[in-house]
């Protein structure tokens, strides 16, 4: 007998809450995968958006053209991003140490033993080269060239991208599709599945079967009407605000990758716009005031020539972000500090999971779905705590009260039993499938390119065959080479502009 356990009737109207970041892509995925729904979006003009989150990871582009399918042309003509493959460290005693997108330490050649990450990092303090990807970063070149001049926009790369031009190409996008948008204050009313309208100025009441909380920070239905209980992570993050500027671009190179570099008390962001560079400053109000953060921030970077501004955070995230009738995206689910450049991402997965959990379940989803998804994305954000808690407890750089107490206090959570494979054995992806579950976005890579980096002592320091060490040194040369010949980002801009981005 077919049991009918659906916790809706059939959801054939979506209203969210937001018109920022989070609240446009989720429109836009729901739309694009389910063009038969109602979705209109619901901003205030006096709130307005945070308008910071100018970097991405592989989630972007991935959503935008694999997942949903649409063409990237509009996308560079509007919102002009430049091409990232990774990040450049200023972190630990290594001078520099580059994570590429491009799963570099855990790959294996078929004529060496082991993984290159026992090949790439001596325990010195120079730049290790794992693979091709951080050859071309650490070159400042973004692709190869092709013979007919144009780059081979390979698919390990996110995007810069300047948020307001996001937000343009964004709305752009819904209405393109067929978001509808209104622009009001709305308060929210309480009701049996949990939101029953979002009540306007005026009076007029909107209602829908399915809300979705875009409301930033103020998070005005998950944790403000629902009163969803929220989990901190600052017993592993520390930092609490960020102040923000930047300056015109003049001759300086497009590099290819974000800086994350060490400040006293936090560390400082550097996002390559084509027209501008943009700096953060994320810090602990605990261990530096606004002030003496600014003046850090202005003192380390003298061409700032924009206003400084300050943004307050907290880090963390609501118990479950599908309750009710209300599913959460973006910073009114959770938040996590721009270190890893990845808010964006997680909206692309907020997005695109509800999108297949309204299909998969014929958008009539069931008890075991709602809850499978909170776990789900619950994850998500866990496993991006975990994965700075590496980047705090082994930063040897600076020995500020900040620092010492990051090195001292940091809590590893999930990360403590990879750092303890590690220690002991080394590089080794073999126990990745044990500790890491299969959608963890980061993976072993990511944990040992930041173990590495930082010199992480580890008990298995693995000396290479004098054929093996050949190999490796011819492999790095042929790399360095390579990224030689490649296109630098401004290069790579101008010849697909030239061809119309087609
Ligand atoms: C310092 C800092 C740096 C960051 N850097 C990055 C980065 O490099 N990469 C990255 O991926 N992410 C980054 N982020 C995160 C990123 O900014 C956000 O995840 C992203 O912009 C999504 O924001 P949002 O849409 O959730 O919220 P918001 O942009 O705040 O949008 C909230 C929306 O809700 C509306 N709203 C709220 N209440 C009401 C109401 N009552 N009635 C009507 N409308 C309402 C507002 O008007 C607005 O439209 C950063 C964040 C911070 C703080």
């Amino acid at each position: 007998m077919f049991l009918r356990m659906s916790l809706f009737r059939m959801i054939r109207t979506i209203l969210v809450l937001g018109g920022g970041s989070a609240g446009l892509m989720a429109a836009v995925t729901l739309k694009r995968r389910l063009p038969a729904l109602d979705v209109k979006i619901v901003r205030s003009p006096e709130i307005g958006i945070i308008a910071v989150g100018e970097g991405t990871t592989v989630s972007f582009p991935k959503l935008f053209f694999e997942y949903l399918k649409l063409q990237p042309k509009s996308f560079y003509e509007m919102a002009e991003p430049t091409w990232k493959l990774g990040i450049r460290f200023l972190w630990g005693p290594r001078k520099q140490f580059f994570y590429s997108f491009g799963y570099e330490f855990q790959h294996r050649y078929p004529d060496l033993s082991r993984d290159n990450g026992f090949y790439s990092m001596g325990a010195d303090e120079s730049t290790p080269i794992p693979g091709p990807l951080s050859a071309y970063m650490s070159l400042g070149k973004a692709f190869p060239k092709q013979p007919d001049g144009l780059p081979q926009v390979h698919n390990h790369h996110g995007y810069h991208i300047e948020n307001k031009k996001l937000v343009d190409w964004l709305v752009f996008t819904a209405r393109a599709l067929g978001v509808g948008f209104i622009d009001a204050t709305v308060t929210p009313e309480r009701g049996e599945k949990g939101i029953e309208a979002l009540v306007t100025a005026n009076g007029e009441r909107l209602t829908a079967d399915l809300y979705v909380d875009a409301s930033g920070f103020r998070s005005e239905l998950l944790g403000g009407v629902l009163g969803e209980p929220y989990i901190s992570y600052k017993d592993t993050l520390f930092c609490d605000r960020a102040v923000i500027a930047g300056w015109p671009r003049t001759d300086e190179p497009i590099l290819p990758y974000t800086t994350a570099e060490t400040m006293d008390s936090g560390w400082c962001w550097q996002i390559e716009h084509e027209n501008f560079i943009n700096r953060g400053y994320v810090y602990s109000s605990s261990f530096i005031s606004d002030e003496a953060a600014l003046e850090e921030f202005r003192r380390k970077n003298p061409l700032i020539a924009t206003e400084p501004r300050i943004v307050k955070f907290r880090s963390g995230r609501f118990a479950r972000s599908w309750v009710g009738n209300v599913v959460g995206m973006g910073n009114a689910v959770g938040f996590v500090e721009p270190l890893e450049a990845t808010s964006l991402q997680v909206i692309c997965l907020e997005a695109s999971s509800l999108a297949d959990s309204l299909i998969d379940s014929l958008c009539e989803p069931t008890p075991s779905l709602v809850a499978f998804y909170n776990v789900f994305n619950a994850q998500a954000w866990d496993d991006i705590r975990d994965f700075l808690a590496v980047h705090y407890a082994f930063n040897t750089r600076l020995d500020t009260p900040f620092w010492v107490a990051c090195r001292n206090d940091t809590r590893l959570h999930g990360a403590q039993p990879i750092v303890d494979f590690y220690r002991e054995n080394g590089p080794s992806k073999l126990a990745a499938g044990h500790h890491l579950h299969a959608a963890n976005s980061f993976g072993m890579d990511g944990y040992l390119a930041l173990l590495l980096g930082q010199n992480v002592p580890h008990g298995k320091r693995y000396v290479p065959t004098a054929r093996e060490a050949d190999s490796w040194r011819t492999r790095s040369v042929n790399w360095m080479s390579d990224a030689r010949r490649g296109m630098d980002v401004r290069q790579s801009l101008d010849s697909l502009r030239k061809r119309g981005f087609k």
